[in-house]
């Protein structure tokens, strides 16, 4: 029986670290724990690529039945590419991250990686390979340490040293007494926004997922921080296929694509100087902006 308990023992941990993982997500996406009818089929394969080319396939979407929230969406990230989504508050673009991540399937159309429908994948090898870098990071009542190395529990000390580095959050955590032991989250060290983000950053380094999903903070960070975090995102972003749900505009003029949702529709999509061109809601879009950066006001 002893012989037994170790690997229980372990096993148990296995099992909490997961539903941690899992709570953890539900929190980041702002979701409730109400809805697990996403199921795996019993013919499910395993996602397994470097490389991962996603396409929305006219995807319909409805959280409840009498209020549809995508109509008809098709968008395609080649491998490696990246896609930002822009418009108004509401507009659908966080929905389109958490179907890509399944938290919900899809009521009509598909979304495909590499061509096989996401609902015909296991749900852990589907998440395995996403990374998401939220607008609000959460960090679990633990030492910084765990916080990064949740991103790939068997990472070693090296490792997570060297996605901190990169991450730019290294130096401030050396300068703390407690080095990578100081505890954060509710009970522990507070972190800035900055911070928790470069933690969010360090972490998706670690889990080194080919594709990634980057919901920009709505929250103002002061504009030097942002502007670093936004070159430390850009790094991360580089060879894997990334969706950016953007809140400004300033941030994504270099993306490959560029989609605007209006009321669960895409209705422009194109680079920066090909949506200029258009003259249409990206144009308008981007001239206030240009507008509320010249007066010091705020853009939304
Ligand atoms: P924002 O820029 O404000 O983050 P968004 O474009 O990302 O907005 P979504 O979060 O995708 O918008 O929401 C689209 C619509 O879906 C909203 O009208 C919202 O009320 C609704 N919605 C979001 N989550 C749920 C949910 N869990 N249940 C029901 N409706 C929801």
């Amino acid at each position: 029986l002893t012989q037994l308990y170790a690997p229980l023992n372990f096993l148990g941990f296995v099992y909490r670290e997961i539903k941690h993982a899992l709570a953890d997500m539900e929190r980041m996406f702002g979701l409730i724990s109400e809805n697990r009818e996403v199921q795996d089929r019993p013919d499910a394969k395993v996602l397994d690529t470097r490389a991962a080319d996603v396409r929305f396939e006219s995807v319909s979407f409805s959280y409840e039945p009498n209020r549809q929230i995508l109509f008809n969406v098709d968008l395609a990230i080649p491998a490696g590419k990246t896609l930002a989504v822009v418009g108004a508050s509401g507009a659908g673009k966080s929905t389109l991250s958490r179907l890509l991540f399944r938290f919900y399937d899809v009521t009509q159309g598909a979304i495909r990686i590499n061509g096989t429908d996401i609902r015909d994948l296991t749900q852990d090898s589907l998440r395995h390979h996403i990374g998401i870098v939220p607008q609000d990071t959460v960090l679990f009542n633990d030492s910084i340490l765990h916080n990064i190395a949740y991103g790939d529990p068997n990472a070693s000390f090296d490792d997570i040293v060297q996605a901190a580095k990169a991450a730019r959050i290294h130096d401030f955590v050396s300068r703390l007494p407690d080095g990578y032991d100081t505890q954060v989250g509710e009970r522990g060290l507070k972190l800035s926004g900055g911070e928790k983000q470069r933690v969010a950053i360090a972490r998706t380094l670690l889990k080194n997922p080919p594709i990634l999903i980057l919901d920009e903070a709505t929250s103002a960070l002061d504009t030097r921080t942002e502007r670093q975090i936004q070159e430390e995102l850009n790094l991360i972003a580089r060879n894997r296929t990334t969706l950016i749900i953007a809140h400004r505009l300033s941030t994504i003029a270099d993306a490959d694509i560029i989609a605007v949702m209006d009321h669960g529709k895409v209705v422009e999509q194109g680079t920066h100087r090909e949506l200029l061109l258009l003259n249409g809601r990206y144009a308008q879009m981007w001239q206030m902006q240009q507008v509320a950066e010249e007066t010091g006001g705020p853009f939304s």
